[in-house]
């Protein structure tokens, strides 16, 4: 397993493993890796020679009051398991070796960013698109993994490959669940066992919401049901929405018969926001 630190010394890397005719699949992560993450590098290891996992928690995506010094950071707990799972390579840059002190450059989407996750996060989405950006130039994958887990940010992700003619492909993976359907989140540690117990409650609303939209009910209806249930059991809704896959836009009223959408959501447990989504 290789730790390597700063961007030039995995652009050295991947060049000598380009040259040699190796396929890079990159996977980013921030670290405190769960079964989740190990889906994405074992998908990686099973489609591309190298696999680089990178791992760093950044700042740019974090909001003032958010949790970027409590973010859990285990570093060699996580090289162990990405190697047990057919990585080869960490990249684990310090901010300093990622950002430049007078860095000014940044990625934004001026459209999908600002909805959903953006309109409760400013700025978070030019943060994951710019280190996003600034991880494929570094590691020149020719694929890259992400987890459907966070639907608004892979979309956007692909969006910005299209968008910019980029040379790779983005491998989308399916959500990985507890046993009792919560999607796995590194954030799922700050819940008390109380909390815990509730917030299989996301994933239930989720596909309960599936059904009463399929039978014609509202999304207007559906979301003041589910803010009621949660309320019930001491959450509060930030936000549920329905929308078009294709261009990932808000539909109101009831669905098209043969549309097709995702149901997104995000909740507070305490002070834990927990996301998740289900395609219909
Ligand atoms: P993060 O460390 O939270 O930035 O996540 C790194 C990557 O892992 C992202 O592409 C996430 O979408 C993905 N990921 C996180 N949780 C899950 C999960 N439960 N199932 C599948 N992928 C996930």
């Amino acid at each position: 397993m290789k730790l390597i630190r700063s961007a030039r010394a995995l652009q050295r890397l991947v060049k000598e493993q380009r040259s040699a005719g190796l396929t890079v699949g990159l996977v980013p992560t921030m670290g405190a890796l769960h079964q989740g993450h190990l889906d994405l590098v074992k998908r990686s290891a099973s489609q591309c020679d190298v696999t680089i996992v990178s791992i760093f928690v950044n700042p740019l995506q974090f909001g003032k009051n958010e949790d970027l010094g409590s973010y859990p950071r285990r570093l060699k707990e996580d090289s162990i398991l990405v190697e047990k799972h057919g990585a080869s390579v960490v990249f684990a840059p310090n901010v300093h070796d990622m950002y430049e002190q007078n860095h000014q450059t940044y990625i934004y989407n001026n459209s999908v960013a600002d909805l959903y996750c953006g309109a409760y996060r400013p700025g978070h989405f030019q943060g994951v698109l710019t280190v996003v950006a600034k991880l494929f130039l570094a590691a020149e994958p020719d694929r890259a993994y992400f987890g459907r887990k966070d639907y608004q940010q892979a979309w956007l992700i692909r969006k910005m490959v299209k968008d910019l003619n980029w040379n790779l492909r983005i491998v989308m993976v399916s959500t990985r669940r507890e046993n009792d359907g919560l999607a796995m989140s590194s954030r799922n540690e700050y819940l008390s066992p109380e909390q815990r117990q509730s917030a299989v409650q996301v994933y239930q609303n989720l596909r309960q919401a599936k059904d009463d939209l399929q039978r014609g009910k509202s999304v207007s209806v559906v979301r003041k049901q589910i803010a009621r249930k949660l309320k019930v059991v001491g959450a509060d809704l930030q936000y549920f929405e329905v929308a078009e896959r294709e261009n990932l836009l808000a539909q109101k009223g009831k669905l098209k018969t043969d549309g097709k959408y995702v149901l997104l959501i995000a909740a507070y447990f305490g002070t834990t926001r927990l996301i998740d989504n289900l395609e219909i």
